[in-house]
């Protein structure tokens, strides 16, 4: 399997290359070549396998030769084994065509864990077979950085720079990743919103000294990687509920775009997905996209939903890849334009091709804590503020074929978001006994300027050569 990047200019490389890179080099995304496809029969023999066994037979079509299939399989038993449910991602009823899927059993409770705890050995694996050692640096508007950490800590050839937006994270998240104490974990804490620390990210990706010479990585939800181990989850529902002799929607909370794109994904492997719904907070510019076929950027306003209070989806550019045909040159003419005007205009006819399958709705954060309050009312379940988004906008623009479901992915545990789960429902969601001394932990974290300088001159300083 190879891989190209979105502008064109960087590389071919293969699976090892592209998930020790991160982002390509000429500030592209890594997509396959041409995306592989399961026949009906083989997505029917998916039916009743396990996790592991389902994620392996997605997970290898996008490897190559780079791992054995008995590799691939002992990472994949070792990373679900870390989950605390035997499903790993057990699905709810929650209305006669409607699921929910619950992503957040993971390690740090949210469906970052999925990617993360299978990118992290993926990434020791190959370093120490190439005799490497890399440094990354992952921005995070809450979930990642701890799914990050947790994937990473105490592993001999990474270490990891986390950058949080300063006070624009909740407590249970930040606590998740500066109580974590391993000699290779830094937690910066940023004067700015997400989107800077995001650009301060990308601005370390493009000085080129510097990458090379701290070797850098990213685990971001850029990784490719992280995209395939994301397409398994789509799988296992799909089948599960009658692919691929029913077609499904899902409805995902979106910020990055990394999760709706795996996917999308899934769709292009052959599972019969007829609608991605996009769900989003104020910070709706995916949304906007969908109802006007601008993509137009506002600044970033906190809400009830921080994982999503998001103005630049960059996954977004591997979709814009694919429905330009995969002209790398539609595309970097489509990202100067938005980068220089900070608005960017879809030709009409792929306005229209990406309405037949996405749809976008957007909750107020009054909206999301009514739902947070409905949804438990109506079907018990106690969701968190971005899993009630997701199972609003489902509701509302997913599409009722007959015979077809509607899954709305849940996020994140609702105990990750305690204070808007209590003033919606009264109830305030317990952590799990495993986290329950989170509170009384020490915090270690280091307070940064929104600076490219100031922040090289951090990672310099905590790398442990
Ligand atoms: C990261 C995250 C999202 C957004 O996912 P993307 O892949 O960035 O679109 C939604 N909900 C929760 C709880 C998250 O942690």
């Amino acid at each position: 399997m190879r891989y190209v990047s979105t502008r064109g200019n960087a590389p071919i490389l293969g699976f090892d290359e592209v998930v020790l890179t991160g982002l390509a080099a000429d500030g592209g995304l890594y997509v396959p070549e041409a995306w592989p496809s399961l026949d009906e029969d083989e997505w029917r023999d998916l039916r009743g396998r396990s996790h592991a066994e389902v994620a392996h037979r997605i997970i290898r079509r996008f490897v190559g030769a780079a791992l054995t299939e008995d590799e691939l399989a002992d990472l994949l038993e070792a990373a679900y084994a870390r989950f605390d449910h035997p499903a790993v991602a057990p699905l709810h009823q929650i209305g006669p065509h409607d699921w929910l899927m619950e992503l957040f059993h993971g390690p740090t409770l949210a469906f970052k864990d999925h990617a993360m705890q299978v990118l992290g050995p993926l990434f020791e694996l190959l370093l120490t077979r190439a005799g490497r050692r890399v440094t990354i640096v992952a921005a995070t508007s809450g979930d990642t950085g701890s799914a990050a950490i947790e994937a990473c800590r105490d592993r001999d050839a990474i270490d990891v720079f986390v950058l949080h937006p300063k006070g624009r994270v909740s407590e249970v998240q930040r606590r998740q990743m500066t109580t974590v104490d391993a000699p290779n974990v830094h937690n910066i804490a940023v004067n700015g919103t997400f989107d800077d620390c995001q650009t301060l990210v990308k601005s370390l990706f493009a000085d080129a000294d510097f990458r090379d010479d701290v070797g850098l990585s990213a685990v971001n939800s850029i990784n490719w990687a992280r995209i395939v181990a994301q397409v398994v989850y789509y799988a296992w529902a799909g089948v599960a509920l009658g692919a691929p002799d029913r077609s499904l929607g899902f409805s995902v909370p979106t910020g990055n775009f990394g999760n709706v794109f795996a996917g999308y994904v899934a769709r292009q492997m052959g599972l019969p997905v007829d609608r991605l719904v996009i769900g989003s907070n104020r910070n709706d510019i995916l949304t906007r996209f969908l109802e006007t076929g601008t993509m137009s950027q506002e600044t970033v306003v906190p809400t009830l939903s921080p994982s999503m209070d998001i103005q630049i989806s960059s996954n977004f550019e591997r979709l814009l890849y694919d429905i330009h045909g995969r002209d790398a040159a539609e595309v970097r003419a489509a990202m100067q334009q938005f980068r220089q005007s900070g608005a960017y205009d879809i030709p009409d006819d792929l306005h229209q091709e990406l309405l037949g399958l996405f749809r976008g709705h957007r909750l107020t954060d009054e909206e999301t804590t009514e739902a947070i309050r409905v949804i438990h009312q109506t079907t018990g379940e106690l969701v968190d503020p971005h899993t009630a988004i997701g199972i609003v906008a489902g509701q509302v623009a997913g599409r009722r074929d007959e015979g077809g479901v509607t899954v709305s992915l849940a996020t994140a545990h609702p105990a990750k978001f305690p204070d808007a789960v209590e003033r919606a429902t009264g109830i305030r969601p317990p952590l799990p006994a495993r986290l329950a001394d989170l509170y009384d932990r020490s915090e270690r974290m280091v307070e940064a300027p929104n600076d490219t300088r100031a922040l090289q001159a951090i990672v310099r300083e905590g790398l442990r050569r």
